[in-house]
């Protein structure tokens, strides 16, 4: 079992599994979409500044094998909608999908997944590979992780212990998100002496990885805008150009069909009917969201629910809750859905 990992897990197990089939069998539910960005070894992963941006792998290794010793297929998005519309199925499924793609996609998460046997989604954010869109959380978190120190709008901030750098990445996070970013993280860049094109380089994705993954029948490759913006809040002829153009692109680039679609920020306030119907329109046949929920046997809706894993789930029965939908139960008794 990798290191820092709940050592009372692997003694019940066998228990856990048992049980999650009851519950299955017993609530009629068919299937889970998980959902995460990034992935960093158990080692590395206590020293990230935005680490619930990250998967544990150590983490990620244990959640597959447990799922494949209690009885859950690892499936496709198409396969997964599938299975969930046919009235005689029986199996549960669970799919992993991985929004926006970095290069820890193509050199960490796929060979894992492809260790396992079991298939991934990706969700491209067209302008990743493209390099048209700067990654300025992804540059923020870079430099504070490199650096003793940073300087930010004439000041000196200290970001030289492991607090330092996660309080640090947190206050500017908050203070750049919003239209500004590019702004704020162009001002950075300067004042930094950064150079913003070598940062995006070493975090994107590439068209030649992508391609290479294109080839692997474990990925699926899907859409998830050019430039990630909130869709809800674009101009009609905006969303139609972020959900069309990033669909043609891929196909364009990677000579593949491009059939789901994956809504970025996904929850209610994020992508509503308008916004489901422009996918129809262009071209997709589902769009993923990050509403919190399950796949219950019977008719798919067309923007199903999906379930962020992020860097907090480090043991096996936070994800267990999710497939059993203890979550959505206790959220509901909450009064929080
Ligand atoms: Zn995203």
């Amino acid at each position: 079992m990798p290191e820092g990992l709940n050592p009372t897990i692997s003694v019940s197990r066998s228990m856990l599994a048992m049980t999650a089939r009851w519950i299955d069998a017993l609530r009629g539910q068919r299937g889970c979409f998980f959902t995460f960005h990034r992935a960093a070894p158990s080692m590395l992963w206590p020293d990230i500044p935005n680490r619930d941006f990250y998967i544990d792998l150590g983490f990620l290794d244990s959640l597959l094998t447990y799922l494949a010793s209690s009885g859950r297929r690892v499936v496709t998005i198409e396969e997964g909608l599938r299975l969930a519309s046919d009235p005689n199925g029986r199996d549960t499924f669970v799919n992993f999908s991985i929004d926006d793609c970095y290069r820890d996609t193509y050199e960490e998460v796929v060979p894992l997944f492809r260790r396992h046997g079991v298939p991934l989604t990706l969700f491209v954010t067209t302008g990743i590979p493209d390099g048209t869109i700067p990654l300025w959380w992804i540059g923020l978190e870079d430099t504070i992780r490199s650096r003793p120190f940073i300087l930010a709008s004439g000041e000196r901030l200290a970001t030289d212990t492991r607090e330092r750098k996660i309080a640090t990445y947190l206050m500017l996070q908050t203070r750049w998100d919003g239209p500004q970013a590019p702004q704020e993280y162009a001002d950075f860049c300067r004042e930094n002496d950064l150079d913003p094109e070598a940062i995006h380089w070493r975090h994107a994705i590439t068209w030649d990885m992508l391609r290479e993954l294109a080839g692997d029948p474990l990925v699926e490759i899907g859409s998830h805008t050019v430039s990630h913006p909130r869709v809800s809040v674009l101009e009609p002829e905006d969303a139609r150009f972020e959900l069309a153009r990033s669909r043609e692109r891929l196909q364009e680039m990677l000579n593949i069909p491009v059939k789901h679609f994956a809504f970025p920020y996904g929850r209610t306030k994020d992508c509503g009917p308008r916004d489901f119907a422009i996918a129809r329109d262009a071209g997709y046949e589902s769009v993923a969201t990050t509403v919190k929920g399950l796949l219950r046997q019977g008719p798919v809706p067309y923007a199903y629910p999906r379930i962020t894993l992020n860097g907090g789930h480090r043991n096996l029965f936070i994800p267990e809750l999710h497939i059993a939908g203890a979550s959505a139960i206790a959220a509901r008794m909450l009064g929080r859905v």
